[in-house]
């Protein structure tokens, strides 16, 4: 690809090198160099497209290990529009080898089926039980650490799909985007947030037609092309719920719903559509009223809780005050995380690609929540509740790891 469409040069310009952004940035913290900085890659971006730099194995290598966590977004004056620049150059960055192309075709075709989620699901839980997993994981390198470090998947009957229509009266009727792993490795959660929003009046509804992902981990990852399309076949299922919000409980998704009309600034027609629906595109927590769950307190939950904010969430949709309300008023402790805005390493698929620098970047994370003293991490992100899950238990600490609606559905008043 030309180095002038490699990069969206226009955007890079934004830049006023002021370094704001430097501290915040995970990458840099664990190299202090600055072409793992944003200010570093947003020059790299540039050299390339001014001729100055090939785009080599270097440049690649920078590329890939930024997070695309956007903090570096929240706190730049100019506001540059980082994760639109590293979505454009990491599309224009095919992987290198016949091997790389190939794994990263296969990832994503697992990833748009909900058929082969499933048997992949039921795979896994086979290697689970028989302790399979544990003897085949050394035998995958470094990545096979990912096998052991994967939440225990449940029986099916945890893993069976939402109810189409699910009535309640009160409040105004939803419809809920169900996600890609969700349904197959966190079945309770989605099952938690239908019990969550019924129990404040939303009817839901869950169309059946939604692909089985919104294309938030391909746009992140380069493949674009599958995004927009992916982005079309989400679009056109929700609109026969139009006017309605649509809500999910994935802040990588919200995110990158909310975004949808950015990925088609040469398709008008789908631009106007892709607005509209954006604009009825909710986090969990902004649907939610701290009212509807004010007097809850339960022994379900171990106190002091803590909430990790979702770098998508936070960075990507400005959304930090309402789950924070919406604990708080279940009238469980909550502490402060020190730092809770930095990214856990989880990052999509970053985790599962690079595992050890997510390890280490992570490890900052746990010695926040040591810190905090908390017994209940929440979040409100699947990877980022995948991530922590796996990293606190493989340093043996005794907290549980819960998704927002997880602990607003055991903080109910009738639960006991
Ligand atoms: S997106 Fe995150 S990792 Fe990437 S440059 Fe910005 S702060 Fe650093
Ligand atoms: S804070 Fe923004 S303008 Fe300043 S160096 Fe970072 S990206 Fe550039």
């Amino acid at each position: 690809m030309e180095p002038q469409t490699l990069i969206d040069y226009t955007r890079s310009l934004d830049c006023i090198h002021c370094g704001l952004c430097l501290r915040t940035c995970p990458t840099y913290q664990l190299t202090g160099a600055e072409p793992s900085s944003p200010r570093g890659r947003i020059h790299l971006m540039r050299a390339v497209a001014e001729g100055d730099i090939e785009a080599d194995a270097a440049f690649r290598e920078e590329m890939d290990f930024c997070l695309l966590c956007r903090h570096c977004e929240s706190v730049c004056p100019s506001g540059v529009e980082f994760g639109a620049l590293m979505e454009h150059t990491r599309a224009g960055l095919a992987p290198q080898t016949a091997i790389g192309r190939l794994a990263r075709k296969l990832g994503f075709k697992l990833l748009e089926s909900r058929t082969q989620l499933r048997l992949v699901a039921a795979a896994l839980r086979l290697l689970q039980v028989t302790r399979l997993a544990r003897l085949i994981a050394p035998l995958l390198g470094e990545r096979g650490s990912a096998l052991t470090k994967l939440p225990a998947v449940g029986p099916s009957s945890e893993r069976r799909p939402l109810p189409e229509e699910s009535p309640a009266e009160g409040a105004e009727p939803v419809a809920l985007l169900e996600g890609c792993v969700m349904p197959e490795l966190l079945g309770e959660v989605n099952r938690a947030t239908l019990r969550v929003l019924n129990d404040a009046g939303h009817s839901v509804s869950v169309p059946s037609s939604q692909p089985t992902c919104c294309g938030s981990l391909q746009a992140h990852n380069g493949e674009l092309e599958r995004a927009r399309a992916l982005a079309k076949e989400t679009i056109a299922a929700f609109e026969e719920s139009d006017g309605v919000p649509i809500v999910t409980n994935s802040a990588g998704c919200g995110s990158h719903m909310k975004e949808y009309p950015n990925l088609f600034a040469e398709e008008p027609e789908w631009r106007e559509r892709a607005e509209r629906f954006s604009a009825r595109v909710r986090d969990l927590s902004e649907v939610l009223s701290p009212r509807e769950r004010s007097s809850a307190s339960s022994a379900a939950v171990q106190e002091p809780i803590t909430y990790d904010d979702p770098c998508h969430l936070c960075h990507g949709q400005g959304v930090r005050e309402e789950p924070r309300a919406l604990l708080d008023a279940t009238g469980l402790e909550r502490v402060e995380l020190s730092e809770s805005e930095s990214c856990c390493g989880s990052a999509g698929i970053y985790s599962a690609l690079r595992p050890k620098d997510a390890e280490r970047i992570l490890e900052g994370k746990l010695e926040a929540l040591r810190s905090s003293g908390a017994r209940t991490l929440v979040t409100a992100n699947p990877g980022c509740q995948l991530q922590w899950q796996a990293g606190i238990q493989e340093h043996g600490m005794e907290v549980e790891v819960l998704h927002l609606a997880e602990l607003l559905d055991r903080a109910q008043p009738d639960v006991s």
